[in-house]
Formats: C-alpha cells, structure tokens, sequence
C-alpha cells in the first residue's frame, strides 16, 4: 500500500478535469486566433477570447449554452452580412450551420477589419470555427497589388509618352530643313527622314532597302564614300559637294557624319546630317560678284572718263576740220572715217561710264506697269511671229523713282538676250510686281529690306552655263559672234540698275532658259495735280501736247529724242524712213507736230518729210534737225533747223518758231 503510495508519491499527480479545463482555457486564450465551438444543437460550448474581441460580442451574450442563432441574429442586425432582411439572413445561415459542412469564407466587418472564418465539423458533436484577422495582410496585399497596378499605369504611359515623343520627333526631324540618317557599320540605313524622299523618292518607311549609291548616283556616290569609311572608322568627316535631286535640280550640301559608339567603344553606326547650301553658295558668289563688278566698275570708269575727254577732243577737232574744209577731197577719204570711228568709241565709252554708274540719270516717278507694256509694244515688232511675248503686269500700280527713258532701254536689252537665247521660237514674259523683300534676300543683293517693285524677264532660251553666268555682267563679256553681241547690254543694265538703287539677279540652267529679276524700290506715286498722263505712260509730263512724229533712221538717236519730246508733253509716234514717215502722215490724225532729221536713207529726205506736211496742213509744228552745222543746208521757209544734240529748251523754242502763227 505504502508501496503503492510512495510510488505514486514519487510520480506527479495528474492534474485534476477542472484545472486541466482552466489551464486549456488560458492557453486559447493566448491565442491570436478566434474559436469558438459549438454543439450539435448549435449551443456554444467553448471559446477564447479572441473570439469576443474579434467578433466584437457584448460579454452577456457569451456563456456556456448560447444559443447559434443569438449570434447570428447579433450579426445580421449590426449589418455584419450586408444588408437585406435579419430574419432571412439569420435562417440562411442557421440552415447552412446544421449541415456541419467544411467552409472557409473571408467576411469583411463593417469597421473595415477582414476575417478569414474557417469552420470545422466534429463529427457527431458539432463544429469548431476558427477566426483569423487578416486585415494587415490583405492591406499588404492590396498595397502591393495597388503598386503592381500603378506601376503597370506608369510604364503604360511611359510606353505611350514615348511613342508620343517618338512621333514628335519624328515630326521634328521631317520638318527641320536638312536630311538626317543613320546608317549601321554594314552602311545599311535604319532611319532616314523626310527629306530623303522629298529629294530623291526613297520610300522612308523601309530605310533598309535605300541604296545611296542609286539615289545619290555613282559619281556623287564616289565622292561621298571616302567619308564614309573614314566615319564608320571613327573620324567625324563634314565635307561639301553637289548633287542633283529626283526633278534634276543641281544643289549644293554640307555633309556632317558623326559615328555612333556602342557601349564597347567600337563604331555601331553612323549619323548623317545634309544642309543644303545651294542659296548660301549664291549669297557668297552674288557679293563676291558684287564686289568685283564694283572694282571692275572704278577701273573702267576712271579709264572711260579719261577717254570720253579724249575722244570729245578728237571729235570737236575732227568735226571743225570737216566743216572748215568742206570741199576737200581728203575729207571723205580720211577725216569722216576718223569721225565715225572716234563717234563708235565715244559709245563704247557712254556704255562703260554707264557700267560705272557715273551716267547723268534724270529720275522722276515711273510707273512701271504702263512702261513694261510700252517696252513689250516697242519689241514686238523685231521679235520673230513665232516667238511669244507674254506680259503680266497685274493690276496694282507700281511705282519707282528713275530715269525712265534709261529702264525702257534696260529692259529692252533684256528682251533682245532673251530673243538671241530663245531663236525662232520659245516665249519671253514679262513681268512687274510690288514685292516685299526681306533682309535675307536684300542682304546679298546690296538692298535694303522693304517694299519694291520687281521685274522679271523670263525666256525659255538656251540659258546660261556657270561660266556665263559670272561672267555676263563684265562689260564686253559676250558669247556671241563678233558683230553679233558687243557685251555692254547687261554691264549697262548692270550699272543702271545699281546706280537706281536697285538690283539685278540671274537664274539660269543650261536648257532650262533664264529668269532676270530686277528689283527697284518702291515710290510714292506723284503727287494727284501733276496729271493723269503720267499714269499712261510713265514718263512725267509738263502737258498734253498731242501726238509728236519723230523721223529719224538712228534708232539711239530717236530714243534720245523721244525723251526730251516726252518730257515737254507729246505722244510720240516714230519713223525711221521719210517713207514710213509720209504714210504716217498720211494715215494718223491729230499729229501736232513733226520734227525729222534731214538727212535721212532712202530716197525721201526730211525737208520733203517736212515740205509734204506743210503743204497738206497734216502737222501743227515742223521742224527739221541735223548732225551737221546749219550752214550747210538749205533752209526752208518758217521750219526751223536745229542741230543736234540740242536740249529740251532748245527743242521747246524751235517748236514755238516752227508752229504757223
Ligand atoms: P551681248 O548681248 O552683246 O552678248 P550682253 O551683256 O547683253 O552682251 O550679254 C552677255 C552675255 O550674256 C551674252 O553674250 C549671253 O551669253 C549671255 N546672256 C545674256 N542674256 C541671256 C539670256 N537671256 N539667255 C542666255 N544667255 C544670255
Ligand atoms: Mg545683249
């Protein structure tokens, strides 16, 4: 018995149901865990602490023997399962209780915390249930899955941002006036920009099939490779040339090639950058040009006064030779070839002082459209029929300050180039408009930016090759054949047109014809009192005095004096023969006055001209004018003779004497 009770001494005791009992219930309710068990007859028979505090029960509805539903019917009115009726709510679970199923839901309490319920049947004796907060770790969760969300919406909008960027500057790179590539180390394109397909038709889309040996052609190809290969072997090359676009059109470039170096240092590529500089070239050539024509110009206009006082020397004495020895022999023979000689350098002379600018202009306000038109009527005759004249002079009235006379001739030069260039047929138009004109075009052209008047004389001749083309302003540069061309026409144009304030410029291809443009400033047109003539034909006028017959067979000669007839208010008409003159007379009315020249070729002579329009009362005033002194003719009654070159005022007063009283 001791024996028995020192053994069982020796052992611990077992501890007694209730101890063990509290000892369980201290170690639930340790637990983070909820639990909470119910019997078969859904009373609670056990449960921790947790379960109250996680659930969030009164203490008085948590006893020994609580009934399910209590809890249950708690639940549905605190709005634990949504809402919706308690009674239905509460019979819905109470039913799905009694099945004592295994079942695990997640419900989220209205406080926002998340329990995870997991219920457990024991089998014949009712279930367990076990509650877990997982609040925090669905908050993580979600945090992660809100961030993973973010981040994916942010590399979406990088993504699309870039593709963004990427057409930007795409768009950039077409507009910019340049032509960009890249090409790898194998020389095959990854990229090309507009340009490229604007200039040479390469399809931009598949850069990879453009063969610049094709598009640039083999010759330019040539002179572009060495550079190259030098690039892709790591030297940046800039280097200039020519080449000519899908339409023919000659341009010349700045070539920038840059090397593209991987991550290891070795060439992966190459940038290509091309500016075209074809109107930079220009601007350069067209100063350069400018510059020397100006030296050009005090050289020969120096030389040219020396010699205009040389030759008026020559010729006065010359001339008093012939008139003090009138009968001798020797005159014909040896003095008149002398004369015309010494009369074909003092041309040559006016045309070079003209060259450099050192011409006595007399400007007044010119309206340019009414003077364009009157150049085209004054050509048409010496054009060939088949040879078109176009002239578009719009309908705004252009006016500039300049010597009229001396732009009519100017742009008559022009005409006759373009008709030499042009040959049988082809068509020359002319132009006049107002134009503004900005610094970067004035720059090189001398100009000053601002409102102008711009003429243009366009043919569709042979044109001109480079060397003509800076050359044709020197005077005497000519291509043509001797006695064909003297090479003063465009010096002359040159010249005036530069003295005027204005400027000349030249495009021409070889085949393509040529376009002149003349620039002058644009004038206020004169004041409304000084007549509506002015208007009509561009050249200022005292007063209307009708229409004017001018006989003369030296075309310079009637331009000279059609200037002064202009100028004291006639129309004036011309002729070069005292026959064209006498059918003139004869067919125009209204002419108030006729002054021709004596000696005129043909068998009809001046004082004839004059006679005959006497006798058939056809012309207000006459008079008759001569080269020579007026002793050596024979004077008609009551026209007066005048000796050439004679003045406006002269001429005025001889018309005053020459008109019957
Ligand atoms: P000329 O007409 O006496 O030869 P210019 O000074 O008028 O002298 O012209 C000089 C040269 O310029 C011409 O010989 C010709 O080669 C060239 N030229 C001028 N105008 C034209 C044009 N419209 N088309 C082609 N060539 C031209
Ligand atoms: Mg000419």
């Amino acid at each position: 018995m001791t024996n028995v009770c020192s053994s069982r001494a020796a052992a611990a005791p077992a501890p007694a149901p209730l101890e063990r009992y509290l000892t369980l219930q201290t170690g639930l309710d340790l637990l983070d865990q909820g639990l909470s068990i119910f019997d078969r007859d859904l009373r609670l028979v056990a449960w921790n602490k947790a379960y109250v505090r996680l659930l969030d029960f009164p203490e008085e509805m948590v006893y020994l023997g609580a009934p399910f539903e209590s809890f249950i019917g708690y639940n549905a009115r605190r709005g634990e399962y949504g809402p919706g009726d308690p009674d239905a709510l509460v019979a819905e679970r109470v039913a799905a209780a009694r099945t004592f199923a295994t079942h695990e839901i997640e419900r989220v309490r209205p406080d926002g915390r998340v329990l995870r319920i997991r219920g457990e049947p024991v089998p014949g004796h009712g279930f367990v249930t076990l509650y877990l907060d997982v609040t925090e770790q669905r908050r993580a969760e979600r945090i992660i899955r809100d961030h993973a969300a973010e981040l994916e919406a942010r590399v979406a909008a990088r993504t699309s941002a870039l593709q963004r960027s990427e057409e930007r500057m795409r768009l950039i790179m077409d507009s910019i006036p340049a032509l960009v590539a890249y090409f790898d180390r194998r020389r095959v394109y990854e990229y090309l920009n507009r340009g490229y397909r604007d200039w040479f038709l390469v399809d931009t889309a598949r850069p990879e099939c453009a063969s610049a040996k094709r598009f640039l052609g083999e010759s330019v190809y040539a002179v572009v490779k060495p550079h190259v290969l030098r690039a892709l072997a790591g030297e940046t090359r800039s280097f200039e040339y020519e080449l000519f676009t899908h339409e023919g059109q000659r341009r010349a470039v700045r070539t920038s090639l840059v090397p593209d170096h991987g991550p290891d240092g070795s060439v992966a590529g190459c940038f290509e950058l091309t500016f075209d500089i074809t109107e930079e070239k220009r601007s350069q050539a067209l100063l350069a040009r400018a510059h020397k024509l100006e030296s050009l110009g005090h050289l020969t206009g120096g030389l040219a006064h020396d010699f205009n006082n040389i030759l008026t020397v020559v010729i006065g004495n010359l001339a008093a030779l012939a008139d003090e020895r009138p009968a001798d022999p020797a005159l014909p023979e040896y003095v008149e070839p002398a004369l015309e000689a010494a009369r074909r350098g003092a041309d040559l002379v006016r045309g070079l002082l003209s060259f450099a600018r050192r011409q006595p202009l007399q400007a007044a306000a010119v309206h340019v459209g009414a003077l364009v038109e009157t150049v085209a009527r004054l050509v048409r005759r010496s054009l060939p029929e088949t040879l078109r004249l176009d002239v578009d002079v719009g309908d705004a009235a252009l006016w500039t300050w300049i010597d009229a006379t001396l732009l009519e001739q100017a742009l008559l030069n022009l005409v006759l180039n373009a008709r030499d260039a042009c040959g049988a047929d082809g068509r020359i138009s002319l132009r006049a408009r107002a134009a503004h004109i900005d610094a970067t075009v004035a720059a090189p052209l001398q100009l000053s930016a601002g409102d102008c008047v711009r003429i243009e004389v366009e043919d569709t001749g042979s044109g001109m090759d480079e060397y003509t083309l800076a050359h044709l302003f020197e005077p005497f540069f000519t291509t043509k054949a001797p006695g064909r061309g003297t090479g003063l026409g465009m010096a002359v144009v040159y010249g005036f047109i530069k003295q005027s304030g204005g400027a000349i410029d030249v495009r021409s291809a070889p085949g393509r014809g040529t376009t002149v443009t003349v620039w002058l400033p644009a004038a206020e047109p004169p004041a409304p009192d000084a007549g509506p003539d002015e208007a009509g034909t561009g050249v200022p006028r005292a007063a209307d005095r009708g229409l004017a017959l001018l006989v003369d067979d030296d075309a310079q000669v009637r331009r000279a004096i059609r200037r002064s007839l202009l100028e004291l208010g006639y129309v004036v008409l011309e002729a070069d023969s005292g026959a064209e003159a006498l059918k003139l007379l004869a067919n125009t009315p209204g002419i108030t006055l006729l002054l021709s020249d004596v000696v005129l070729g043909g068998e009809i002579d001046g004082s004839a001209v004059a006679q005959a329009a006497r006798t058939q009362g056809k012309a207000g005033a006459v008079v008759l004018m001569s080269g020579n002194a007026p002793g050596d003719l024979p004077r008609l009654a009551g026209i007066p003779l005048l000796t050439k070159p004679f003045t406006s005022e002269q001429l005025g007063r001889a018309i005053e004497e020459g008109t019957p009283s």
